[in-house]
């Protein structure tokens, strides 16, 4: 008899009985930490509570990451040292989820060399768990589904993380292959959600009291292109922006070779939008976006810059940049910088490029040596801290939107949160104000954040 989902988790429900405990723990990216929270809304439906402690667990999940390798040599590691809890609890359940697990080879390695592990299931058969899990009730030794599926969970209910912010996956998968990245062979081709589904969602979050909607794909800009309808990104943040209610929208990642001027008339002309773009330029050399894949130059992503600071001279901008790409030479390295004396972002995301293997980039001989990088991050940094420092003064004395969202680290009665432009804002406040938006008044530019009181 083929059951299906529900009766899958009822059955589970009755056998396992009340008080059983889940922990779940994310890698990498903030798709996974929503995937993540999916995985939870299915263990919750099977009667699972939730535990921050893996030695109180009667299942683990690691929802894995496979952009850095180093980061899968670290879940090894831990996979490793749960064979002396599986030892101690026999009953209890190991399961490895995420990226790592679409690469064959990896899956192959967990079933051999990991016997502790019960069950892998990969990024787009989530909803398969519940069928997984019964495997393992029944005796089976290891169950794994790690097929691509096209239907995207849309019925699970999730646990979220945070009672005011949310992310909404709106597509799954990545088209560009840039050769540095793993992305493209692990989560596959693009697929957008349905407007619709999309839709519900945002409008459920809003009247459940969520403030900040964070709208997820590795590309979002290229949202719509598979689907028949017409509809793109832009129109969808139309859409979204037309829900009533006070929240705003964030979104993450847009792809230079396809951040269109419709794209930012929408940001601009849509109040809900935040007034944010986080732009990964990656290189400011040419030669080097070129061996990246990236598909655009330096000049077309200045002139998208360009048509932005024509509307708003303070847009804030962030952007990623990879530093010692193989073989960037000192003058590659000095048009980075000089990207970044000409956008003057407000935050960038930097990392030393780290080879990972099934990647294009990883094929190529690198002769820039490590200490050469490392430098270069330095000088990098430095500059950065400079442009924020200088750059965050043109906030003084105005009054900032902060959706607050925590207490501040260092200074008691201080709060913490991020303004609509993605600045860092401390103010004095009490802690009923977190997940509220709070009217701020700059009075402190630092060198990661501005102070400031509230209105
Ligand atoms: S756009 Fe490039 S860097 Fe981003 S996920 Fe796709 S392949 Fe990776």
């Amino acid at each position: 008899m083929n059951l299906n989902n529900n009766d899958i988790t009822e059955n589970i429900k009755k056998r396992i009985g009340g008080n059983r405990l889940a922990y779940v723990r994310s890698f990498g990216c903030q798709l996974n930490v929503s995937d993540s929270e999916k995985i939870k809304g299915l263990l919750k439906k099977m009667g699972f509570g939730f535990t921050e402690n893996e030695n109180n667990a009667d299942i683990i999940v690691l929802n894995t990451c496979a952009v850095r390798e180093n980061a899968e040599d670290r879940v090894f590691g831990i996979v490793g040292s749960m064979k002396k809890l599986k030892e101690k609890n026999p009953s209890l359940i190991i399961a490895i989820a995420g990226c790592m697990t679409a690469q064959e080879h990896i899956a192959e390695k967990i079933k051999k060399s990991y016997p502790q592990v019960d069950i892998v299931v990969g990024t787009s058969a989530i909803n398969s768990l519940p069928k997984l899990m019964l495997d393992c009730l029944d005796g089976q030794k290891f169950s794994a589904d790690i097929k691509e599926y096209d239907d995207f969970s849309e019925a699970v209910e999730q646990v979220r993380e945070s009672s005011f912010k949310a992310s909404v996956p709106i597509m799954f998968g990545c088209n560009n292959f840039c050769t540095y990245c793993i992305v493209p062979y692990v989560r596959g081709r693009e697929r957008s959600r349905k407007p619709e589904d999309i839709i519900s969602e945002v409008r459920q979050l809003v009247s459940e009291g969520y403030k900040e909607i964070m709208l997820l794909g590795q590309n979002v800009n290229s949202y719509g292109n598979d689907l028949s309808s017409d509809i793109n990104f832009p129109k969808l943040l139309r859409m979204i922006n037309d829900i009533q209610g006070d929240f705003w929208i964030r979104f993450m990642s847009s792809h230079p070779k396809d951040a269109s001027e419709e794209l930012i008339d929408t940001i601009f002309e849509c109040e809900k939008v935040a007034k944010h773009l986080h732009l990964p330029v990656q290189s400011g050399s040419n030669e080097i976006l070129k061996k990246m894949n990236r598909n655009y130059t330096a000049e077309k992503y200045l002139s998208i810059v360009e048509y932005i600071r024509k509307k708003d001279p303070e847009f804030s901008l962030t952007t990623d940049i990879i530093v010692g790409f193989p073989n960037e030479s000192e003058s590659d390295f000095r048009a980075t910088l000089d990207i970044m004396n000409k956008v003057k972002y407000d935050n960038i995301y930097s990392f030393i490029y780290s080879r990972r293997s099934g990647t294009k980039a990883a094929e190529i001989q690198d002769s820039t040596d490590e200490k050469t990088k490392g430098g270069r991050m330095r000088e990098l940094l430095n500059l950065q801290r400079n442009i924020s420092t200088e750059h965050y003064k043109r906030f003084i004395g105005k009054t900032l939107r902060v959706l607050a969202d925590g207490k501040a680290k260092k200074s008691d009665g201080y709060l913490t949160g991020k303004s609509s432009e993605f600045i860092i804002v401390e103010f004095e406040g009490d802690e009923s104000l977190i997940g509220q938006f709070v009217d701020v008044k700059i009075t402190e530019a630092m060198n990661w954040a501005v102070k400031g009181v509230i209105n």
